[in-house]
């Protein structure tokens, strides 16, 4: 027996174009095209290819897209102006300011200043707060985007055990939240977790969200169990040529695919979720913005 692959980047495809359907459905019935705004301060390399890749996907949905690229020198007043702007903007249904931000900018700060209306990444007080009791509202990217995985290829969430490495505000903790109210028994572990190959043992999905490359062995998982891998790292890759690199995830995949019944592939798994996700959240804060329900099948 190995573990079924569950393939994240075909269900985001697919669900890229459920969204596109329904940014369709917007613009037809009620003249609104939803509109995200993409943020990058100075030039990480990695967060460029992310805002490029955002910004493209925005525009091949349907959906109206912007993008401001400010110099790394950029002030921390300057940056807010910019955000209290797009807050005002009737064609901008969603804000997303890249991190890492340079040093003289406070990213708390920055993330307090977006109106929790367009706040698609789910980083304001106010939209953490409606994921803990339920509101409607964005929710967190990738959580989402691994929450719909395991209802598609699992099936029936409740009453299963779920345990979550990782306590991040990214990951780890609106995961949790999601599960929870998926009726899970939600184990969260971390740094100074005790035993931690014994309690991910005991769970039946395992989301692992660490950062930590290769961490989650097959001897840590039960037979059968769901395993998201969250991760994304590179390690040395002798094998393609001196000073190579590979990715890999937060799980051992060659040791856990004999053993789970689910797995997400690194890449290919949650990762193509991510923005798939971010699309979806701009659709559901431009329908709540403009007093309609969002999507059933875009939210939680
Ligand atoms: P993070 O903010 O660094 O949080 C990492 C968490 O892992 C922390 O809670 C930390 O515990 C815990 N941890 C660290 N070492 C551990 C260990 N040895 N045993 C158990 N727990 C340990 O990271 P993040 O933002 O959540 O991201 C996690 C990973 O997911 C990274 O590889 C990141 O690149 C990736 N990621 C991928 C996507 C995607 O689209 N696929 C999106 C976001 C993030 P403490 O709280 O005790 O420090």
């Amino acid at each position: 027996m190995t573990a079924q692959i569950i393939d994240g980047k075909g269900y985001a495809a697919g669900l890229r174009e459920r969204i596109a359907g329904h940014v369709a459905r917007l613009k037809a019935e009620h003249g609104i095209t939803p509109g995200l705004a993409v943020v990058i301060v100075g030039h990480d390399p990695a967060s460029e290819v992310y805002v490029s890749g955002k910004a493209k996907q925005t525009l091949e949905v349907g959906m109206h897209s912007e993008k401001y690229e400010l110099g790394e020198d950029t002030s921390e007043a300057e940056l807010l102006a910019l955000i209290e702007r797009l807050n005002f903007d009737p064609a901008i249904h969603g804000i997303l300011v890249q991190l890492p931000l340079p040093r003289q900018i406070d990213p708390t700060k920055v993330i307090l200043a977006i109106s929790p209306n367009k706040d698609v990444d789910c980083f304001t007080p106010a939209s953490v707060g409606k994921l803990q009791i339920g509101l409607p509202g964005p929710v967190s990217c990738t959580p989402l985007g691994c929450l719909m995985l395991l209802r598609d290829f699992v099936g029936n969430l409740s009453g299963k055990h779920a345990v979550i490495v990782g306590r991040s505000n990214l990951v780890g903790r609106p995961m949790a939240q999601l599960l929870l109210r998926e009726n899970c028994t939600v184990t969260i572990a971390h740094s100074r977790t005790a035993d931690l190959p014994n309690i991910v043992r005991q769970a039946d999905i395992v989301v692992a969200a660490v950062g930590r490359p290769l961490l989650v062995k097959g001897s840590w998982i039960k037979q059968g169990a769901a395993v998201i891998d969250v991760g994304i790292n590179r390690i040395p890759a002798p094998e393609k040529g001196e000073g190579k690199t590979r990715m890999v995830g937060d799980v051992d995949y060659a040791s856990v695919l004999p053993i789970a019944g689910w797995i997400t592939p690194v890449p290919g798994g949650v990762g193509p979720m991510t923005i798939a996700c971010l699309l979806a959240n701009t659709v559901t804060t431009a329908s709540l913005i403009n007093g309609l329900a969002p999507p059933k099948d875009l939210t939680p």
